[in-house]
């Protein structure tokens, strides 16, 4: 997948400021800081939709999820997120490799959820 931003970003050639990592996932914060903190959960195998996530790996994925949240709650003072998994372009999704929104929200802050 030699055009995809996010296995580019995983293979070291495009920065990114990574927030956890574990053997088959990245997290890395979005670009857009919209809201603060927004991160996104990568497989690092270029898997399409959430659908092609091979089952093997849906306790890594929900982990890396967690204990990706659990370092944001570190840096950033936050009382609740939202989870977004955008899957086909009808739903919102850009880039065609699956990923997680991690939406770190805060009383007033003004972000709408689409
Ligand atoms: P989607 O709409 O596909 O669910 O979301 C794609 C996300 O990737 C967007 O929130 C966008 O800001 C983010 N993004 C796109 N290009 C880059 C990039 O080069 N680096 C980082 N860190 N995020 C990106
Ligand atoms: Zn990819």
């Amino acid at each position: 997948m030699d055009e995809c931003i996010f296995c580019k970003i995983i293979n070291g050639k495009v920065p990114s400021e990574k927030v956890f990592e574990s053997e088959n996932f990245i997290t890395i914060k979005d670009i857009n800081q919209h809201p603060e903190g927004h991160s996104l959960v990568i497989p690092k195998k270029h898997f399409e939709s959430f659908i092609n996530l091979p089952e093997n790996l849906y306790q890594e994925f929900v982990e890396a999820t967690k204990k990706s949240i659990w370092k944001l709650e570190e840096e950033y003072d936050f009382e609740g997120f939202n989870l977004a998994l955008n899957n086909g372009k009808v739903a919102g999704q850009i880039v065609p490799h699956m990923h997680l929104h991690i939406l770190p929200r805060k009383r007033g802050d003004n972000f709408r959820f689409v």
